[in-house]
Order: structure tokens, then sequence, then C-alpha cells
């Protein structure tokens, strides 16, 4: 009696597809082992949209306070810490093997970073180590499944479905809102532990520039000069005018190019990706790699002499003149 309905479970049970997985993600988080960086916030966001329980991975050197951050965002129901000096300077090499044994341990159906620096080098590794193609630049989430990224230096939306078993995305911060405080408290615990020394290559030092000035990829207004600009003194004009708005400097990769300003200003495909409330720009004449990391802002006014300039077509309101006489006068308005 008993081996009979054992039989027909069994019988029953390998009827059943099991299809998928119950849906859980892992976000790993971007931080300077003293605060959570915003982007960890936008991709916890992206996470949620997917459904199902949200885990963040912080790893690093002394990240307990970051680790507690991570556990009061909305949304985090579990903090996975990982910490000692393999992960001085967050290095790929050394996260990736943390990520793997940590999706071997708790078996994610996605993995989730920002696509920032710290994203962009390391999930490409964990999804070419897990043998999944990486889902880059998500712009939007359908379902759980299903994903809008662009491509062409974001001249065309693509909307792709993915059929990997394990979903590798990194997510535009400017897409997703930040998650704020004020979850019950996910439960925190440790990573799984192991060597994760990378043997080829050490962390020596870092420089990071210092500004009183709001962070570019999270300011409410952005000011960027380009080449128009002629120079890096001439920079003191925007400076002037941040100044008055609260703004973020950015600039063109030509500003960046002739030495007037350093390359962490940089906007475009090859630079910061921003979505403020107000964009100005300076200078600028609208290449679409430059378009490519701005023209998602909310308003978007241009200041240039030529009535041609590309620019023109996507800005909000434009000003056609000589910005050495606008930019002044707008500062001494305000
Ligand atoms: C693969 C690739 C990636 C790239 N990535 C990026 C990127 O990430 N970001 C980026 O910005 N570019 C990028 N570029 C470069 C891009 O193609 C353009 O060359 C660059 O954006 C031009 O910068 P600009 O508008 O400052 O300079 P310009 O195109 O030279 O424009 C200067 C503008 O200033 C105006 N001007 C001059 N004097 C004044 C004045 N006195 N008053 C008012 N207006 C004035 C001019 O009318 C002109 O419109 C990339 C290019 C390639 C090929």
């Amino acid at each position: 009696m008993f081996s009979t309905s054992a039989r027909a479970c069994q019988n029953l049970l390998s009827g059943i597809k099991v299809s998928q997985r119950f849906q859980s993600t892992l976000v790993i988080a971007e931080h300077n082992n003293e605060n959570l960086l915003p982007i960890t916030r936008h991709a916890i966001t992206a996470a949620n949209k997917l459904g199902g329980e949200v885990s963040v991975l912080v790893a690093g050197t002394k990240c307990g306070t970051v680790a507690e951050q991570a556990a009061q965002v909305q949304g985090a129901s579990r903090v996975l810490v990982a910490e000692g000096d393999a992960f001085k300077g967050l290095l790929p090499e050394s996260v990736t093997p943390l990520v793997l044994a940590t999706q071997q341990q708790f078996k994610f159906t996605h993995i989730v970073a920002g696509a920032s620096a710290f994203g962009k080098s390391l999930l490409p590794r964990v999804a070419a180590k897990l043998d999944v193609s990486p889902i880059s630049d998500v712009v939007d989430i359908k379902d759980k499944d299903t994903f809008v990224r662009t491509i062409y230096a974001g001249n065309a939306i693509l909307t792709l479905k993915a059929k990997d078993a394990v979903k590798v995305l990194s997510v535009r911060g400017t897409s997703f809102e930040p998650a704020a405080d004020g979850g019950s408290g996910g439960k925190s615990e440790p990573a799984p532990s192991g060597d994760y020394a990378s043997k080829v290559s050490e962390f020596v030092s870092q420089e990071l520039s210092k500004s009183d000035r709001p962070e570019l990829t999270s300011a409410k207004v952005v000011i960027s000069g380009g080449r128009g600009m002629k120079s890096g003194d001439n920079f003191s004009l925007l400076y002037k005018l941040a100044d008055k708005m609260n703004a973020a400097v950015g600039a063109s990769r030509a500003a960046v190019d002739a030495g007037f300003v350093p390359n962490d200003l940089q906007i475009g495909q090859t630079g910061k990706i921003v979505a403020p409330e107000l964009y100005i720009a300076v200078g600028i004449s609208g290449a679409i790699q430059h378009l490519a990391g701005m023209k998602d802002s909310k308003t978007i006014v241009a200041i240039n002499k030529d009535p041609e300039a590309p620019i023109f077509q996507v800005a909000d309101y434009g000003l056609v003149a000589d910005l050495f006489k606008a930019v002044p006068e707008l500062t001494e308005k305000l």
C-alpha cells in the first residue's frame, strides 16, 4: 500500500514540469566602506520590480556600517556580508568568486548591480563564469524575463526576453528611483567564506577627487561645458553659476580631451549618464555621443552661439548667444 502510493506520488511529481525556481535576486552593493552609494538603492528598486526576495551582498574591508545601512533599505530582506582584506578596493577579480560562491549556495534567479564602472567590470566576469549572457544598461523591467535596454549609444531601445536560468543584469541608475530607508530591517548573515584574494591583481591605492558640489550622477541640476568654453580657466564661469544653483558641473568629451577639466566630469556614451531635473549645456554642439549621456534629463537648456547646433534639437529652451556674455549675466540675475 505504502509503496504503491509512494510510486503514485513519484509519478505525479515527475509529471509536473518544474519550470522555474522561486524568484530571488542578489544585488551587489557598491560602497566606500562608510556609505552605501546611491546606485545600490537604484539597483534595489530594480530588483524589487523583478518580484521575489531581494538579498544584498556587501563585501569590503570594514563594511559593518554599510551592511547596517543596506538592511534599512526598503525592499532588502537579507544582507549577506563578506569582510576581509581580499575585498580591499573591491577588485572585480576578488568579488567575482564571492558572487559565484554566494550564487552556488543560494541559487538566485537574478543577479543585479548598477551600470557603473564597478558593475560594468564585475558582471561580465560573473556572467561568463555562469555561462550566461550579461544584460547590460537595463532601463526598464517588463517582467522577470523581459528587459528593456539601450543600444547604439542610446539611439535605439531594445526589448529582450532572456532565456538563461540565471539573469545577470546591470541597471541604469537614472531609470529607477532610489529605494528609500524605512525597511523592516533585513536580516544580516555572513556570505559564504573562502579564499577570495586575487592571484592576478592587487589593490595599491586610489585618488578620489573631492568636491563640495553635489555628485554628478545624483545632482538635480547639472551645468556642462564643452569645447566652446575655450580653456579650463573659463570653467570658473560655470562653477560660479553652479554655486548659485547648487548644481554639479559636467563636461563634453572634447572639453576633457582638451584638458580643460578632469575626465570624471565627462558626460556621454563613454562618460557618465545623468538625468537631472535641469541640464544646462554651455558651448556644447550636441553630438550623439554626448546626448547619450544626458538626453533623459527632465529639462534641457542649451546656450550656443550657433543656431544650427544639434543640441537645440533636444533642448527645451535654447539661447543663441555668446556664452561669455550669457553665463555671467545669468549668474548675476540669479
Ligand atoms: C566612440 C566615441 C565616444 C564618444 N563619447 C563621448 C562622450 O562620452 N561624451 C561626449 O561629450 N563626447 C563623446 N564623443 C565625442 C563627440 O563625438 C563630440 O566630438 C564631442 O561631444 C564634442 O564636444 P563639444 O560639443 O564640446 O565640442 P564641439 O562639437 O566642438 O562643439 C563646441 C560648440 O561650442 C559652441 N561655441 C563655441 N564658442 C562659443 C561661444 N563663445 N558661445 C557659445 N557657444 C560657443 C560651438 O558653436 C559648438 O557648437 C565620443 C566620440 C566617439 C567617436
